[in-house]
């Protein structure tokens, strides 16, 4: 049920930079608009975090890739400690997320939290919820059989909390779903607050489940509802393709605390 629209309710609008590490990745994920299969060659490594303008404004950044990519983590822990001072004041920096930081711990021997906190002395606020949308375990199934498992994920979370690093999760939203996906994904949720938590609603253009559509607005919206009286102190952020007055205000009733809007991204 979706609670009344009143105009002070607005969801705020949260401009997003995208640095894009890598495009390639192996685990072929069906929803995913990222990645592609790994190249035969590599290209040469490009320059740091110049490639960042100064003048870039967001207030949120989010560092992500796919699961391929020709430099060691070190790498990227220095790229984004040069990163850190260019962004505005108040920018949240989400980098890699479980799904990444289980990778580098596999191919690297390193401890997850050795990579957790070599992120927070890079400035990294929280990992980005990447992993998480795959919680139920028929849908991982079908779509993301490569990805690590839900308990793999927490453990990686819990790792980056123990040494001060944030996360943030998010659910991927379909059409048509009943209204206890929304409760049945929050069972999956365990007692450590996230930075926040992010709604994805299904952007099947282009990827292998383009026959199911993507969620009305309203869905989305039901879904929010439902989060925000699980956890009402929580903010909950929305990737939203068209953020017009009326979706800011339908998903703002709703619980919405932002709407994320793309602002720019970068390839490194
Ligand atoms: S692991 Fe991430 S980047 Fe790789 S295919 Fe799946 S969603 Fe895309």
């Amino acid at each position: 049920m979706i609670p009344p629209v009143e105009d002070q309710q607005n969801a705020t609008r949260i401009p997003v930079g995208y640095v894009t590490t890598s495009r390639y990745c192996e685990a072929g994920c069906a929803f995913c608009r990222l990645a592609s299969p790994p190249p035969t060659k590599i290209k040469p490594s490009e320059p740091a975090a110049a490639v960042v303008p100064a003048w870039a404004e967001a207030r949120l950044v989010k560092v992500r890739g796919g699961l391929f990519t020709a430099k060691p983590f070190d790498f990227w822990v220095r790229w984004l400690r040069q990163l850190t001072p260019r962004l505005a004041p108040g920018t949240t920096l989400l980098a890699f997320s479980p799904v990444e930081l289980w990778h580098y711990h596999e191919t690297e021997h390193r401890s997850l939290r050795d990579l957790a906190r070599a992120l927070v002395w890079a400035g990294v606020s929280a990992l980005g919820p990447g992993g998480s949308e795959t919680w139920d375990v028929a849908r991982r199934a079908a779509w993301s059989t490569r990805r690590i498992t839900v308990e793999q994920w927490w453990q990686v979370v819990e790792s980056a909390a123990a040494v001060g690093l944030s996360y943030t999760v998010g659910p991927m939203i379909l059409p048509r779903q009943s209204q206890s996906d929304a409760d049945d994904y929050l069972r999956h949720l365990r007692p450590i607050p996230p930075l926040h938590l992010e709604l994805k609603p299904l952007h099947s253009q282009g990827t292998r489940l383009q026959s199911e559509g993507s969620p009305q607005i309203v869905e989305v919206a039901e879904w929010a509802a439902r989060v925000r009286t699980s956890r009402p102190t929580w903010p909950i952020y929305v990737r939203w393709p068209s953020p017009h007055s009326d979706a800011a205000a339908i998903l703002g009733a709703s619980g919405v605390s932002g709407i994320l809007i793309p602002q720019w991204e970068v390839e490194v």
